[in-house]
């Protein structure tokens, strides 16, 4: 595969943190930090009742939104859900789609992974789909099978064309929230085996273009080495992603 030349990524997953009055002024506080504008592409996901509010102050600034979870159906009796059409609304360019604590604590299933990503697609939500590995998955040598079940459920059905957009992050379940970050080498070799799927089951084209973050306990501290192999495009960020600080020097890697 050739050098990199995909624009990175750094995304910040807020998960279940910040009222709406803390969300506004951690993003305030980002976008001050974020002058002058960084090379690379910014995104931070706000809880749901945040999303709106931030997106106000994030007007006129280099970072784009995402939301943390969707449902793939357009409008209806689904109570509790929210449609891409509502984020869109909301002002949201993302979404994260199969974290594994969604899977986890939710129940999310590769089959409903797949028909949100489909949802995304339509509306034009770039999703970032998230896969990995547990750490009982790994200690069993199982970590390719559970990232090939992982991507060829996740994407099932899914034409070459509406996966242009697609980003993904390869989240080793082991290492989010926990300190416990995998060595630059072990992502570089996971990232290496998703883009070589890309390009066995989709194409050589995607395979070049698609950007592929890390995620997994990404501090200031090791974000530059994982930056600096070649398969890595970015990184999505949870705990250090609320300190606004610590997220613009990740983001300065
Ligand atoms: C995440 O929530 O996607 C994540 C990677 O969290 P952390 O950076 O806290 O490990």
């Amino acid at each position: 595969m050739e050098a990199r030349s995909r624009r990175p990524i750094i995304a910040g997953n807020w998960k279940m943190y910040k009222t709406v009055p803390e969300a506004m002024e951690a993003a305030g506080d980002l976008v001050g930090l974020l002058r002058p504008e960084p090379d690379v592409e910014v995104m931070i996901a706000p809880p749901f009742p945040a999303l709106y509010p931030v997106k106000q102050i994030l007007n006129g600034s280099c970072v784009r939104m995402g939301a943390q979870n969707v449902f793939w159906e357009d409008e209806g009796a689904f109570t509790g859900e929210v449609s891409t059409q509502m984020l869109v609304s909301a002002g949201c360019s993302y979404v994260l789609i199969g974290h594994s604590e969604r899977r986890r604590y939710f129940n999310e299933t590769d089959s409903n992974i797949n028909k949100k990503l489909s949802a995304a697609f339509l509306n034009n939500l770039t999703p970032i789909l998230c896969v990995g590995e547990t750490e009982e998955a790994r200690e069993n040598n199982n970590t390719f099978s559970v990232l090939d079940k992982q991507m060829e459920m996740g994407l099932l059905g899914l034409s070459a064309e509406s996966l242009q957009t697609l980003v993904l992050a390869y989240e080793p379940v082991w290492a989010i929230g926990t300190g416990k970050t995998a060595s630059n080498e072990q992502a570089q070799e996971v990232h290496a085996f998703l883009r070589e799927w890309i390009e066995k089951k989709i194409g050589n084209k995607l395979a070049k273009s698609i950007r592929i973050l890390y995620g997994g306990s990404v501090k200031p501290n090791n974000i530059r080495g994982l930056m600096a192999m070649p398969d890595i495009d970015g990184a999505l960020v949870g705990g250090a992603s609320l300190v606004p600080e610590s997220f613009a020097q990740i983001v300065r890697f």
